[in-house]
C-alpha cells in the first residue's frame, strides 16, 4: 500500500469518527483503533502533553488501565525523546535503543518494533503518535509517512478541541513556556516590553481534510503561479538590485519556487486527503524535521528562505494576505520580522509599537532611521528568531545590551522593571535639560537640532528643546503614501510642520527617494532594475530629471513658508551644477508666484547635503553659493568605504571613528571655515556620544540628530572642554593611535565624561 492510499484511508475513516457525536475519549479510542488496523499493527498509542509530561491518552493494544496513568517527561523514554527532539523514530527493536524505558503497567514487553512521530503544533511537539509490532521489523517509509500525515491531522483536531474534552488542558502553548535569550546587533538603543506580533502572521489552518481533492490541487497550482509571478516581480524591485544578501535570497526563492520536488510533495500530500493549506504545512513540517538533523548553518539559512516561501504560499492559498499592521495592534507590541521596509514600519500604530526585533537589519538602513525617529528600540541580526517565538509571547527587549529575552521569568521581569525605572529617571534628567542651552565648558554654543520626517515628529521639538529641525526628510510622506502625494498635500504638511516649529528653523530636504527608499508608484513607471540603487538614480538625480516632481515640491515649500524663512537643501549633490539646477527650479517657481502676486517666503536659504565624496573636492566653488552645508555621514561613509549601508553583512565593516572618516570630515570643516557658511552633520553618527565628541573636536558646531539623542548629546556638550578635545583630536588625526575609539573612550573617562 502506498503512503498516499494508507494516509487517505486513515483520513477518510478519521473523518467519519470526527463527524460522530460521541465524546472526546471515545473518539480518541476509535482513532487509535483505526490507525492500528490501517498500519497492520498490534499497538497504536497517543500521548499528549499535559502539565509538562506526556500522558498516555489512548491506546489500542497496550494495557487499557495505563491510560491516563502512564506519564513520561520530555526526553524520557522513546516517546519523550521523540517529543523533545521533534524527531521520528523507526526501530526494528525498541529495547535496543539507548533511550528505551520499560513501563510495566503498559505491558509492552511483547512488542519489538516501534515507530513514533511527534504531534506538532506551531513547531512544538504537543504529543506523540506511535505504533508497535510484535515482529522485529522496521516500518516501511510509506507507513511512517502515513503516520506523520495522521499526526498532523491529530494536531489540528486537538488544537480545535475536537479530540480532548474542554476541561482537559493540553499544553498547546505551555510547550513554549521556557524562556530563551537571544543576542543581536543593537540598531536603536532602548528597553521595551511587549507581546510578540509577527509582521507576517502565521496562517491559521481551519480545515485539514479535503472535501474535493481535485479542487485543492487546482488551488495549489494557482497559488504556485501567483507566487512565481510575485518572485519574478521582486527581481525588478530596487532593493533586489543591490547585490549582496538580497540577491542571494532572491536566487534561493527562485530555486525553491520552481523546484519540482517541492510542488510534487505538496501534491502527494493533497492526494493523501489534505486540503491545500494542510498539505503545504505538512510538507514544511517534514522539511523542518529533516533539517533539524542537519547541523549546517548554510543549509539552515536556506531553510529560513524555504520557510518564508512556504508561508507566502500559505498566505496566497488561504487569502490571508494582510500584515499585522492592517489588523491593528491591540496591546503593547514587540514586532518580529525577518526584515522590514521603512514604509511598512510606518504603518504601525506608534502608541502600541514598543520595539522591533529583526532577523536581518543594519545600522543605517532607512527602516532603522525611521524607527529611531519614532523612538522605537530595534535589535537586528537575531538569527532563527521567528522559529523560536509564538504570536503573543512576552518579550523583553534590551537593545542597550543587544539581547532579547523570550518568555521572561517573573524574576527577570522584576529586574527589568528596576532598569526600566532607571532609564526613565535618565529620560527625566534629559527632559530637564530641555530649556538648558548646550554650551561647552569653555563657553561655545553648540547647535543641537533634530531630524524629523513626519508631522507627528514635531512634538519632539518642544519635548527635547532642540534648536530646530536640521533635517526634515520630506520623502517620508512619499514613502507612506500609496500614490504620489499631490502638491496641495505636500503644502499642507510643510505648513503644519512650520507652524509646529514656531520660531525655530526647519531645514526641508527635497525628496530623497530611490535606493532603499523605493516608492513603487515611481519605480513601476521606470521599470528598470538598477544594479546598485544606492549609487543610482535617486535623490536629486531623480528630482532633476523628473522636473515636475521637483517643481511641485518647490511650489509646495514656497507656498507653505510664505512670509517667513524657507530653508531648503538638496540631497546627493555630487557636482555644483546640480545645485545650480535645483536652485533654478526654486527660483523659477518663486518668479511664477511673484508674477501672480502671491505671498512668498521673506528669505530663502539654500543648502546642500554633502554625502557624495566628490563634492568635498569642490567646496571652494560651491560654498559661495550656499547658506549652509549639512554632511550626511550615513551615505558619505558608505561611499568612502564602498560598503553598502543597507547590507547587514557589512554592518560592522567600518567604524565612524576610523581616522579615515575623521580626517575626511576634518578636512571638510577646514575647507568650509573660510566661507560664511553654516556647517553641520545630519547623519546618525552625530547622535552617538563618542562620535559627537570626536566631531566637536574636529570643528563641527552643529549637529542634527534623532530626537531621542538630543538630551544625551546636550548633556555631553556641557561636559566637554572644546579646546581640550580639539587638541587631542588634532594629535590623534596627525598620528592615529591603533584604536582611536578605545583611545577616545579612555580619554572621555579620564575627563569624567559619561558615555552610556
Ligand atoms: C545621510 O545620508 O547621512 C542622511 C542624513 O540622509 P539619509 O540617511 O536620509 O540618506
Ligand atoms: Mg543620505
Amino acid at each position: 500500500m502506498s503512503a498516499v492510499s494508507s494516509a487517505r484511508q486513515i483520513l477518510t475513516r478519521l473523518h467519519e469518527v470526527m463527524a460522530g457525536r460521541t465524546h472526546a475519549q471515545h473518539k480518541l479510542d476509535r482513532v487509535v483503533e483505526i490507525i492500528a488496523e490501517s498500519l497492520d499493527s498490534e499497538v497504536c498509542s497517543i500521548y499528549l502533553l499535559r502539565e509538562g509530561a506526556l500522558e498516555l491518552y489512548a491506546t489500542q493494544g497496550l494495557n487499557p488501565d495505563a491510560v491516563h496513568v502512564t506519564r513520561l517527561g520530555l526526553g524520557e523514554g522513546l516517546t519523550g525523546t521523540i517529543a523533545a527532539n521533534i524527531e521520528t523514530l523507526n526501530l526494528a527493536e525498541a529495547k535496543a535503543h539507548p533511550d528505551f524505558l520499560y513501563r510495566p503497567e503498559t505491558g509492552e514487553e511483547r512488542f519489538h518494533s516501534f515507530a513514533g512521530v511527534p504531534i506538532v503544533y506551531r513547531e512544538r511537539a504537543v504529543g506523540v503518535l506511535c505504533v508497535q509490532h510484535i515482529d522485529p521489523r522496521r516500518y516501511e517509509e510509506v507507513e511512517v509517512e502515513a503516520l506523520q500525515t495522521t499526526a498532523m491531522i491529530l494536531s489540528e483536531l486537538i488544537a480545535h478541541k475536537e479530540l480532548v474534552d474542554d476541561e482537559e488542558q493540553i499544553d498547546l502553548e505551555e510547550a513554549r513556556s521556557e524562556s530563551d535569550v537571544l543576542d543581536g546587533l543593537t540598531l536603536v538603543k532602548g528597553l521595551a516590553f511587549g507581546h510578540a506580533v509577527l509582521h507576517q502572521p502565521r496562517v491559521e489552518i481551519d480545515q485539514v481534510v479535503a472535501e474535493d481533492i481535485e479542487a485543492e490541487r487546482q488551488r495549489v497550482y494557482r497559488a504556485f503561479d501567483k507566487m512565481r509571478d510575485q518572485i519574478d516581480a521582486m527581481g525588478k524591485e530596487p532593493e533586489f538590485g543591490k547585490g549582496g544578501e538580497h540577491v542571494e535570497v532572491l536566487e534561493t526563492y527562485k530555486m525553491f519556487a520552481y523546484d519540482e520536488g517541492w510542488s510534487r510533495r505538496i501534491n502527494e500530500a493533497i492526494d493523501s486527503g489534505l486540503t491545500a493549506e494542510a498539505a503545504i504545512e505538512r510538507v514544511q513540517q517534514r522539511t523542518r524535521m529533516r533539517m533539524r538533523e542537519i547541523d549546517d548553518p548554510l543549509l539552515q539559512d536556506r531553510m529560513h528562505d524555504l520557510e518564508d516561501l512556504s508561508n507566502r504560499l500559505l498566505r496566497i492559498v488561504s487569502g490571508q494576505l494582510q500584515t499585522a499592521a492592517t489588523q491593528g495592534l491591540r496591546r503593547d507590541t514587540i514586532l518580529v520580522a525577518r526584515n522590514l521596509g521603512p514604509a511598512e514600519l510606518l504603518e504601525y500604530d506608534r502608541r502600541r509599537l514598543k520595539g522591533v526585533v529583526l532577523e536581518e537589519g543594519s545600522l543605517t538602513a532607512h527602516v532603522v532611521i525611521v524607527a529611531r525617529a519614532m523612538g522605537v528600540p530595534v535589535l537586528g541580526r537575531v538569527g532563527g528568531l521567528r522559529s523560536k517565538i509564538s504570536e503573543g509571547d512576552e518579550i523583553l527587549l534590551d537593545a542597550d545590551k543587544g539581547s532579547v529575552t523570550l518568555r521572561p521569568s517573573a524574576s527577570l521581569l522584576e529586574a527589568f522593571d528596576v532598569r526600566f525605572a532607571k532609564s526613565r529617571e535618565k529620560q527625566a534628567a534629559y527632559a530637564e535639560l530641555r530649556d538648558v542651552e548646550p554650551f561647552t565648558r569653555d563657553g561655545t554654543r553648540i547647535a543641537v537640532m533634530m531630524n524629523a520626517g513626519l508631522r507627528d515628529d514635531m512634538s519632539a521639538l518642544a519635548m527635547t528643546g532642540a534648536d530646530g529641525v536640521g533635517l526634515f526628510r520630506t520623502e517620508f510622506q512619499f514613502l507612506i503614501s500609496s500614490t504620489l502625494p499631490q502638491r496641495d498635500r505636500q503644502t499642507r504638511l510643510y505648513r503644519d510642520v512650520l507652524e509646529a516649529a514656531g520660531n525655530k528653523p526647519v531645514i526641508f530636504r527635497t525628496v530623497d527617494i530611490g535606493g532603499d527608499k523605493a516608492v513603487p508608484y515611481l519605480n513601476n513607471g521606470l521599470g528598470e532594475r538598477e544594479e546598485n540603487p544606492a549609487m543610482g538614480w535617486r535623490a536629486l538625480r531623480l528630482s532633476l530629471e523628473r522636473e515636475g516632481l521637483l517643481k511641485a515640491q518647490a511650489r509646495a515649500l514656497l507656498e507653505a513658508a510664505a512670509g517667513r524663512t524657507l530653508n531648503v537643501m538638496f540631497p546627493m549633490v555630487s557636482e555644483p551644477w546640480e545645485f545650480d539646477a535645483a536652485r533654478k527650479v526654486f527660483e523659477d517657481q518663486l518668479g511664477f508666484l511673484r508674477d501672480r502676486r502671491k505671498l512668498v517666503p521673506e528669505t530663502i536659504e539654500y543648502g546642500c547635503m554633502l554625502e557624495v565624496p566628490a563634492l568635498a573636492e569642490m567646496i571652494d566653488q560651491l560654498a559661495p553659493k550656499l547658506s549652509f552645508i549639512s554632511v550626511g555621514t550615513n551615505d558619505l561613509t558608505q561611499f568612502l568605504f564602498a560598503a553598502d549601508r543597507a547590507n547587514p553583512k557589512l554592518a560592522a565593516r567600518y567604524d565612524w571613528l576610523s581616522p579615515a572618516i575623521l580626517r575626511f570630515l576634518a578636512r571638510i570643516a577646514r575647507d568650509v571655515v573660510s566661507h560664511p557658511v553654516r556647517l553641520g552633520i545630519c547623519g546618525e553618527m552625530g547622535g552617538r556620544r563618542l562620535e559627537a565628541l570626536a566631531l566637536l573636536g574636529i570643528g563641527y558646531r552643529r549637529l542634527s540628530i534623532s530626537p531621542a539623542a538630543v538630551g544625551p548629546i546636550k548633556e555631553l556638550v556641557r561636559k566637554v572642554d572644546l579646546q581640550e578635545i580639539t587638541k587631542q583630536m588634532t594629535m590623534w588625526l596627525a598620528t592615529p593611535p591603533p584604536d582611536l575609539r578605545a583611545a577616545l573612550q579612555d580619554w572621555a573617562t579620564e575627563q569624567n565624561i559619561e558615555l552610556d
